[in-house]
């Protein structure tokens, strides 16, 4: 239904090994959202997102759009809507921006070529520079060119959700602030998003809702600008931004 959330966590737990990193959270992303999940380093933010893409085995429930989604296969979760763009980006260094770009929808290989070919240039409308630079090798963008192209490889893959690990990690403030901005314009093309940052009071003015992640567990949540508003909050476990 459309009132349900289109990603609901219920009790997640993660470990590696005897220590547990995610230790039994509960969150919602609605329909058209950007809800964020900040809090120090360590915290355990990105087994988090490693969990719900399926990349770390974890125990407890997760639905998207309804469906159950805590057992399946990374590849699965893909096709059902589910896409992270981690925090080390992953792009091939060695081939061009075009070649990631249609790398990204290796998941929609079977469908017919016409939708994914609309896809990148739309993608490309989306990010002039990627275009310009389309023959350039992925190794030789800009730190902030890579995140976008990190981001528009992601969309090739037609996500419900995208999920973004730390996407300022390593970008001058300014840079940050325009992948920020891109990452709000998303949310018009119908993502929703699920994003990780420690740059909080950056992520908090383009989110809707936070949690605040601590030593594994949620230690505060709230609509966006009530965490912004609250300056202790901020001192006390976000420090800058
Ligand atoms: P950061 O912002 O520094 O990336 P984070 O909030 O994303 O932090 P995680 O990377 O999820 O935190 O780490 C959570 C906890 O799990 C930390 O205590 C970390 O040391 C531990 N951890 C992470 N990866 C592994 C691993 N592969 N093996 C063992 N422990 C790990």
């Amino acid at each position: 239904s459309p009132d349900t959330p289109l990603l609901c966590v219920r009790d997640l737990h993660v470990s590696y090994g005897p220590v547990e990193a995610v230790g039994g959270i509960s969150l919602d992303v609605p329909r058209g959202a950007i809800v964020s999940v900040i809090g120090p380093n360590g915290a355990g933010k990105s087994t988090l997102l490693n969990a719900l893409m399926g990349l770390l085995p974890s125990k407890g429930q997760a639905t998207l759009d309804g469906r159950d989604v805590a057992a399946m296969p990374v590849e699965d979760r893909l096709r059902r809507g589910l896409c992270l763009v981690s925090e080390k980006r992953e792009l091939f260094a060695e081939m061009s921006v075009a070649d990631n770009l249609a790398l990204g929808a290796y998941s929609r290989r079977h469908e017919p070529k016409g939708a994914v070919e609309a896809d990148l240039e739309a993608g490309y409308q989306r990010f002039p520079r990627l275009k310009e630079r389309r023959h350039q090798t992925a190794g030789t963008l800009s730190g902030g060119e890579r995140q976008m192209l990190a981001i528009a490889r992601a969309l090739m893959a037609r996500p419900q959700l995208l999920m973004l690990d730390e996407p300022s990690l390593g970008l001058a403030p300014l840079i940050v602030a325009e992948v920020l901005e891109t990452v709000s314009e998303l949310r018009r093309s119908g993502v929703s998003i699920l994003i990780v940052e420690q740059n909080a009071r950056a992520v908090l003015r383009i989110a809707d809702y936070g949690y605040v992640l601590e030593q594994g567990r949620i230690a505060m949540e709230g609509d966006a600008a009530t965490l912004l508003a609250d300056e202790r909050l901020i001192q006390t476990y976000l420090g800058f931004g």
